[in-house]
Parts: C-alpha cells; sequence; structure tokens
C-alpha cells in the first residue's frame, strides 16, 4: 500500500469501485471515466509505479489475467473489438502512478473512439 495512491485505496475499500474482476494478486473495476461502455482496468494489488518498476512477476501474473477479463467482458458487453494499453510516465499519458492496463470494448465507429 503507498499512502496517496487512489489504485491502493481502491484494493484497499477506502474508494468505492465496480469490481469487474478479483483474486489474490490482481483486482479489475471500471474506469471512472469510461472512454466506452466497459472500459476496465487492470493492477496488481502490490503497489507498483509503472512497468519500468515492475518485477517480472507481478507483471506476468497481471498480464496472464487479461485474456480470461476480456473475454468476461466479451460476453457482458457484446463489444466488436477490445483496445488494451498500458501508460507508462506523463509524456505517455500516464495519470496515476500504480501501474494498470486499459481494456476498452470497440463497439464499431458508433462509439466514436478512435
Ligand atoms: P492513465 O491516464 O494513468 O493511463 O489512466 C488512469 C485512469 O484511472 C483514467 O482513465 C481515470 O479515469 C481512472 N481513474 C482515476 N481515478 C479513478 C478513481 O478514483 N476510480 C476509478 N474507477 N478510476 C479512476
Ligand atoms: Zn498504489
Amino acid at each position: 500500500m503507498s499512502q496517496d495512491c487512489i489504485f491502493c485505496k481502491i484494493i484497499d475499500g477506502e474508494i468505492p469501485s465496480a469490481r469487474v474482476y478479483e483474486d489474490e494478486d490482481v483486482y479489475a473495476f471500471l474506469d471512472i471515466s469510461q472512454v466506452t461502455k466497459g472500459h476496465t482496468l487492470v493492477i496488481p494489488k502490490k503497489h507498483t509505479k509503472n512497468i519500468y518498476e515492475t518485477d517480472a512477476h507481478i507483471a506476468e501474473k497481471v498480464f496472464s489475467r487479461v485474456p480470461k477479463i476480456a473475454n468476461a467482458m466479451k460476453e457482458a458487453f457484446q463489444p466488436a473489438g477490445i483496445n488494451i494499453l498500458n501508460n507508462n510516465e506523463e509524456a505517455a499519458g500516464q495519470s496515476v502512478f500504480h501501474l494498470h492496463i486499459h481494456l476498452i470494448p470497440r463497439y464499431g465507429e458508433e462509439d466514436g473512439f478512435v
């Protein structure tokens, strides 16, 4: 737990979140500002700033859950596709400094997200 980290507070239950998936090491929840319906963030429970500071075994745990979570989202939201991305450092668009993977369902041109 890193004090002042929003995502650590979410894992701790201090800040409410809409849970999509959880196990011993990984938590997934809906992004508060949905780019498209079902936009989900997958994070390690152990605080790590971003990919540069992430041990391989933590990265393996987080990334290995992505196919399962993406398939559960496919079932729930019936998107036409999905974007998976991970921002590292401010210059790359990282705004929360706890490693996270964005899963963004795509519904075709009408979702307005390019
Ligand atoms: P980044 O820009 O760091 O790649 O993504 C951070 C994401 O965290 C953003 O998409 C933002 O909407 C989301 N986010 C920030 N604060 C909260 C929060 O308190 N709850 C949830 N569910 N998502 C958050
Ligand atoms: Zn954290």
